[in-house]
C-alpha cells in the first residue's frame, strides 16, 4: 500500500471527512484491521483565507509548498490537497515536489464523465466558480458543459463555506438556500451538481434533492484509496 499525503486544514472540518473517508476505503477494500497509511499536514486556515481574500496567492502558494514538501519529506507517496480552491495554486505546489498530485478536478470528473453526463452544475468558493483553474479545467480537459448561479446567488453559497461551514455550523435556512440554487442550476441545464467545496456535503445530501450530486471530498477520497491500492 502506498503512503497518501493530506495537505489539509482548509477547513480542517473537511479534512476530517477526508480522514475518515480515506481510512473506511481502505478498511472496506482490504479488510480487518486494515488502515490507511497516510501523513497530514494540517495548515492553519486563519492564514491562508486572508492571503485568499486580499488576493496574495503567491503567499498561500508557498505556504502549501513548504507544506507539501515536508509531507514528501515524511515519506508520501503521492499528494492530495483537501480543497478544491487551493488548487489554484496547484502547478507552483507540484513544481516544489517530485511526488505525484492527485487533482480534485480530475478525479471528479472522470467520475462525472464515466456517468454519461455532459453538462454540470457548479457550486464551490467564487474563486472555485469563476476561475480557470477549476471552471475551465472541466471546460478545457473533460469538454464539461459548466452552469454556476448567477451572481447574488454565488454570492450566498460563498458567503456560506467562509461563515458558516468552514466553522462547522450547519444551518436550515443555508440548506435551504442551496437546494434552491442547486433546483435553479438543473432547471438551467445541469444533468447533474458538482459539489465543489469540500465542506458542502456537511450541508447537503443526495436524499434532500432529486438532481443527481457529485461530492469532491467523497470522490477524491476514493480516488486517493484506488491509487494508494495501486488500483488506479
Ligand atoms: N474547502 C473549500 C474548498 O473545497 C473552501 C476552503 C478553501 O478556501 O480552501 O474549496
Amino acid at each position: 500500500m502506498k503512503t497518501i499525503g493530506l495537505l489539509g486544514g482548509m477547513s480542517w472540518e473537511s479534512t476530517v471527512t477526508y480522514y475518515r473517508m480515506i481510512n473506511e476505503g481502505i478498511k472496506a477494500r482490504l479488510g480487518g484491521l486494515h488502515s490507511a497509511k497516510l501523513c497530514l499536514y494540517s495548515v492553519d486556515f486563519d492564514e491562508i483565507e486572508k492571503l485568499q481574500h486580499i488576493g496574495d496567492w503567491d503567499s498561500t502558494a508557498e505556504i502549501l509548498s513548504h507544506a507539501a514538501s515536508g509531507l514528501e519529506i515524511a515519506g508520501a507517496d503521492f499528494l492530495i490537497i483537501c480543497t478544491n480552491t487551493m488548487h489554484k495554486v496547484a502547478p507552483q505546489i507540484e513544481q516544489s515536489i517530485n511526488i505525484p498530485l492527485l487533482h480534485i478536478a480530475d478525479a471528479t470528473a472522470e467520475k462525472v464523465i464515466s456517468e454519461g453526463i455532459e453538462s454540470v452544475g457548479l457550486l464551490g468558493t467564487k474563486f472555485t466558480m469563476e476561475q480557470e483553474f477549476y471552471k475551465g479545467r472541466l471546460e478545457t480537459r473533460y469538454g464539461l458543459k459548466v452552469h454556476i448561479p448567477d451572481r447574488a446567488d454565488r454570492e450566498i453559497v460563498h458567503d456560506i463555506i467562509y461563515n458558516e461551514l468552514c466553522l462547522g455550523k450547519i444551518e436550515e435556512g443555508s440548506r435551504d438556500q442551496y437546494l434552491r440554487i442547486i433546483g435553479k442550476l438543473a432547471t438551467e441545464g445541469a444533468e447533474a451538481v458538482i459539489l465543489g467545496c469540500t465542506e458542502i456535503a456537511l450541508l447537503v445530501d443526495q436524499d434532500q434533492t432529486p438532481v443527481p450530486l457529485f461530492d469532491t471530498t467523497r470522490l477524491h477520497a476514493e480516488s486517493a484509496v484506488d491509487l494508494a491500492l495501486e488500483m488506479r
